[in-house]
């Protein structure tokens, strides 16, 4: 029985940019890279960003992953105002609680596809690495190719891998840019429902994307163009 007194604690946002803006440069030359951009992301939802090119979505993807900081606004990742933490702080959100995923893989060629899952977990001097990567490659159904090189795999494959190791700390968020920008259709298919799989299990998830199929995977999209939203949909 619950009793009257009890009341939960509101969850914040995954992610929350108010009025964010980021520009480069000075003076005449000054680009408006996004402009008083407003953007809350709750826990488990799946949101994709569309817009043309130079639109801001690296750009936005910078930020959003500690990349980068905001030139104005505020940007809050689970209710702590980021835009006001150090170069260390940052990291650490970076490699603890956001996984990266991107267009071109990123893995190491030399290593096997464990040994690259296992990475962010190094850095932190891990003793369970190895059974962790080995699950999170089981997560991405790639249990029979643990010992593989990237050379070795498809481009989907790497792809797997690469999401393992982004799922590897077991983050908060999923940042993935452009991630089927290097596949073929039957690739791309299997790596969006994957992603959709992540998120039906309770993973946020941003995706970056310039196609529209792509795009209708996620729970909503917003559209980008010179730097602001223009538009929602789904
Ligand atoms: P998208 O990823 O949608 O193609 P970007 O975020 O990369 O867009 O770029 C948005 C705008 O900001 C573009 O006009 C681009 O030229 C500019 N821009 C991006 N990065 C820099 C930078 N480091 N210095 C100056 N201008 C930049
Ligand atoms: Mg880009």
């Amino acid at each position: 029985m619950m009793t009257a007194a009890w009341k939960p604690m509101p969850t914040p946002a995954i992610l929350h940019l108010d009025n964010a803006s980021k520009s480069y440069g000075s003076g005449d030359t000054t680009v408006h890279a996004i402009s008083n951009v407003n953007l809350c992301i709750q826990r488990g939802d799946y949101v994709a960003v569309m817009g043309p090119s130079g639109s801001g979505k690296t750009t936005l993807m910078n930020i959003v992953g500690c990349l980068d900081t905001l030139t104005s606004g505020r940007y809050l990742f689970d209710g702590e105002d980021v835009s006001a933490f150090s170069e260390p702080q940052l990291a650490r959100v970076r490699n603890r609680r956001i996984g990266f995923v991107f267009q071109q893989f990123h893995l190491l060629p030399r290593l096997s596809a464990w040994r690259n899952v296992e990475l962010p977990l190094v850095y932190r001097n891990a003793s369970d690495r190895r059974e962790r990567a080995m699950a999170a490659l089981e997560m991405v159904e790639l249990s029979h190719r643990v010992e593989h090189r990237p050379t070795e795999l498809s481009g989907g494959q790497q792809q797997r891998v690469a999401i393992a190791r982004a799922l590897v700390t077991d983050p908060d968020l999923i940042l993935a840019d452009e991630p089927t920008g290097n596949l073929d259709s039957t690739s791309t298919a299997g790596i969006l429902s994957l992603l959709r799989s992540l998120n039906v299990s309770g993973r946020s998830i941003l995706m970056i994307t310039h196609e529209a199929d792509v795009a209708a995977a996620a729970n909503r999209a917003i559209h980008m163009r010179d730097g602001r939203f223009v538009e929602e949909t789904g």
